[in-house]
């Protein structure tokens, strides 16, 4: 059905403006028309819904970039996504699909799922049997034998092996490539401080997937792995936690020189800064303190390194309809503006998809997928908590908290 909305404001992430006293005609699944309200006609719409609020804000839907829509989310996660069979992980799947929607996602990217079970999840959601966001998948991710995630089901060791699990991973379906280049905490026995693969295999893998039209995203904590995934120009680095060698003093090692190539080749980063917040808010007593971390990310922002907004739901502690708080951390400890925040989880984020020109910001002919929430969150962060009205695709999800679907 074609809408007619009234909002109080429009935050377009894309010109990085509040617009006023505009409203905005959705026909189809499109945006067709944003006008100041004094040159509304009724008439000219007397078939369209009218969506009236107040005290609200209208905005591009939010763009989870990290999911495992298959992992429960819960203290013994670990072991969840060992020991259950695919029909509950398709469960839990279902469940964190419509989750993500009603929390205001409408565009999600899953970095690993075990045994594929995101591609028929996405096909009931593109089906419409299920609510859901637009899920763009990267199938199980490819890792070594016995390496990070190795349970998700996808284990290659030589190159050989990684370019053939890449091929049926294009077959399956998959949008992305996700590589898992270092150890990872979430599995026990991997190193966070080593690779996992040489350069020499990063660099293939990027080629091959780049001519199968596939992007790679790569799991990286050691310092090692991001510079190798750096050099063999992979389309996004995932964590990027600047972990140092085993035993050295410092946890950490920032490479400020490494960073800056980031910056000036355009590599997306998604830092995943909220589990730890989210493992605190929820009381679990965090190894060591974020704040050098924050401190990191801040220098890594500062010299223009593009971020994204992942939470990498699924993991203890990280809901799948917690989104808000990744802009909400970036603000309060990485200290950017709002409206910068928002770019991210919006615009930036699309752009790394390489959906810019269909979603992320608000302008005639973009694709009607869209969250209301009630205050002003380009002044105050925490409102896109609120969000009480959501389209996907120009279909109405949710109205005044109320599901429609
Ligand atoms: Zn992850």
């Amino acid at each position: 059905m074609n809408s007619v909305i009234f909002v109080d404001k429009i935050i377009d992430p894309k010109n990085e403006s509040v617009i006023k006293n505009h409203f905005v005609v959705i026909e189809k699944d499109e945006i067709v028309k944003i006008s100041p309200n004094e040159s509304y006609n009724d008439a000219q719409y007397s078939s369209y819904k009218k969506i009236k609020t107040s005290n609200s804000t209208l905005l591009p839907g939010f763009i989870e970039m990290h999911s495992h829509i298959h992992v429960s989310s819960q203290e013994n996660a670990y072991y969840d996504s060992i020991n259950d069979s695919d029909e509950t992980l398709i469960i839990r799947g279902t469940k964190a699909v419509g989750d993500a929607l009603f929390s205001g996602v409408t565009t999600m990217r899953d970095l690993g799922s075990k045994n594929n079970v995101i591609f028929p999840i996405k096909k009931a959601i593109d089906s419409h049997i299920i609510p859901g966001p637009n899920l763009v998948p990267s199938g199980s991710p490819i890792t070594t034998t016995g390496g990070h995630c190795n349970m998700f089901g996808m284990e290659s060791d030589t190159i050989e092996e990684v370019v053939q699990s890449i091929k049926y991973l294009a077959n399956c379906g998959a949008q992305w490539i996700k590589i898992i280049a270092t150890g990872g905490n979430f599995t026990p026995s991997t190193n966070i401080h080593e690779p996992q693969y040489s350069q020499e295999t990063i660099e293939i893998a990027v080629e091959e997937a780049h001519k199968l039209g596939l992007k790679v995203a790569t799991h990286c904590h050691a310092t090692k792995g991001i510079i190798a995934c750096t050099n063999a120009h992979v389309d996004n680095l995932i964590h990027c936690s600047w972990i140092g060698p085993e035993n050295s003093d410092d946890f950490y090692d920032y490479q400020p020189e490494i960073a800056n190539q980031i910056a000036n080749d355009g590599i997306f980063v998604d830092p995943t800064l909220a589990l730890s917040y989210l493992s605190q808010l929820r009381g679990k007593t965090l190894k060591r303190d974020p704040s050098k971390r924050y401190e990191i990310l801040r220098q890594m922002w500062d010299i223009g390194i593009k971020f994204v907004s992942g939470m990498d739901s699924g993991m203890v502690n990280a809901h799948f309809d917690d989104f808000a708080y990744i802009p909400e951390v970036m603000v309060k400890k990485m200290g950017i503006s709002c409206l910068d925040a928002i770019k991210v989880s919006t615009i930036t984020s699309a752009e790394c998809l390489g959906l810019d020109d269909k979603i992320g910001s608000i302008s005639e002919g973009k694709k009607a997928d869209l969250v209301i929430v009630k205050g002003d969150p380009s002044k105050t962060i925490e409102d896109l908590h609120n969000v009480h009205t959501i389209f996907k695709s120009g279909k109405l999800v949710k109205l005044n908290n109320e599901k429609m679907i």
